[in-house]
């Protein structure tokens, strides 16, 4: 990334509140949004990116410092998902039920981002919810919170959902289906609906294929700048290439203290005597699916 601190006292601050290939939009100070071009070619922009913009231009001339940035990335690139959130919402549900392999992936993302984690049991009202308890069994004592709750229920978002999304930054991920766009269609009502108009006019100056490539950011609350939540893609794999061993380990919150203490200095924590991790399973501190993801993690 080349962008780097604008000292232009003149440029004024905006916030990244949609991407789109080249295009982006940026939310100034006034509150107007403003379309804009980067320029630096190369520059890769996330939602929740503080910018300083040239107004008459409708130019991003230079990225702030960011922290916290969620994204994957795969042995060719990264895909940036957000910057400077607090926390990381995986919305899942009954049907279709989790994807583990790319739900225990979003969890070592964030955890190796350093936020929170708030897990979003959708379509509580669904007869049949056992498959889905069963499979966020091995969460079951880890620092994520988790609620219950259907899209189709107002109050129920409204009472147990906002509260925990108040005076936080948040990257909404989730497969597809689980009922993301019903949720913060809820959640944010009119907010979002006059976003998505302001989206599909650039989209159509593009390609037109918009819907599954933008990632966009909303304000909770008309006048609260600080609450806000992104809502990115919905995607198919989570690459975790930008992760080395050992942090992947030390995303895994029930083995992280354990790191170093298998017998073997090299343990692959399958086979070998001694590990600190297969112990910690069979104590029943940790479950075997989790070690199984790591090693599957470990080797990918
Ligand atoms: P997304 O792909 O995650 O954005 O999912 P959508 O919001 O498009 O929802 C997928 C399907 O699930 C749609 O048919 C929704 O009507 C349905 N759906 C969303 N939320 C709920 C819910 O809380 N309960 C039930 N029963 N269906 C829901
Ligand atoms: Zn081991």
């Amino acid at each position: 990334m080349s962008a780097t601190l604008d000292n232009n006292n003149n440029a004024d601050t905006g916030l990244v509140v949609q991407t789109q290939r080249r295009h982006f939009l940026v939310r100034m100070p006034s509150t107007e949004v403003l379309q804009c071009v980067a320029q630096g070619r190369d520059w890769q922009l996330a939602c929740g990116d503080k910018v300083t913009v040239n107004v008459a231009q409708k130019a991003i001339t230079a990225l702030l410092p960011r922290t916290r940035l969620f994204y994957r990335a795969d042995a060719f690139k990264q895909k940036l998902l957000a910057a400077n959130v607090s926390q990381v919402v995986i919305v899942c549900a009954a049907d279709p039920l989790p994807n583990v392999g790319l739900l225990n992936r979003s969890l070592v993302a964030a955890e190796a981002t350093g936020v929170k984690v708030l897990l979003v049991a959708n379509k509580a009202d669904l007869p049949n919810q056992e498959p889905l308890h069963q499979a966020l069994r091995p969460l079951n004592g880890l620092p994520y919170r988790l609620v219950s709750l259907s899209s189709l229920d107002e109050r129920g978002v409204e009472t147990q959902l906002k509260p925990l999304l108040m005076h936080e930054q948040s990257v909404f991920v989730g497969q597809s289906g689980v009922g993301k766009s019903s949720l913060l269609n809820t959640l944010l009502g009119e907010a979002r609906q006059k976003v998505g108009e302001l989206s599909m006019r650039s989209a159509h100056e593009g390609s037109g294929k918009h819907t599954t490539t933008f990632s966009q950011l909303f304000h909770l609350e008309a006048h609260n700048e600080h609450s806000w939540l992104v809502d990115s893609p919905g995607v198919q794999v989570f690459g975790l290439a930008h992760l080395n061993a050992a942090e992947r380990l030390a995303a895994f919150p029930e083995f992280r203290a354990l790191a170093g203490h298998c017998r073997f200095r090299d343990c692959g924590h399958s086979h070998e005597q001694s590990c600190a991790l297969k112990t910690a399973v069979s104590k029943g501190v940790a479950h075997e699916s989790r070690l199984q993801m790591l090693r599957e993690f470990l080797h990918d």
